[in-house]
């Protein structure tokens, strides 16, 4: 057992990486409501952070009808934990292995084991920092 938990946790995380998520998250919280920003970097790791915590596979928890119902939370002060949390879900689906919306997987072509299409996600973000 404790071989197995060792082997998993080597295991490269198939998701965007944490520094992509942040930084994206980053990005869009100063563009849409810079008092968001402590929020957006919380949320920008929640869907890991909440596997993690729970002991669950990954990715099991990254549908996105489970971080839609925070969507009220953008009228609020706690805007920037929906921001953070939905868009992650929504650059995880970027990748290869994907997410789930209504249970029906959507992939992209991002492969986050190269580091030029984490800096890419970061990159696909800038225009909205500048046009906003
Ligand atoms: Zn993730």
């Amino acid at each position: 057992m404790l071989r197995e938990t060792v082997f998993y946790a080597r295991r490269p995380r198939r998701g965007v990486k944490w520094y992509a998520h942040t930084a994206c998250s980053l990005m869009l919280a100063i563009a849409l409501n810079p008092a968001w920003v402590p929020l957006a970097l919380i949320g920008s790791t929640l869907p890991d952070a909440v596997e993690r915590i729970l002991g669950a596979k990954h990715r099991s928890m990254h549908e996105l009808m489970l971080w839609l119902p925070l969507l009220p939370l953008l009228a609020t002060g706690y805007g920037g934990l929906a921001l953070g949390a939905i868009h992650h879900v929504l650059l995880d689906a970027l990748t290869a292995h994907g997410v789930t919306v209504a249970g029906r997987r959507i992939r992209g072509p991002f492969s986050t084991s190269r580091p030029l299409d984490n800096l890419a996600a970061i990159l696909l973000h800038l225009p909205i920092l500048l046009l906003l």
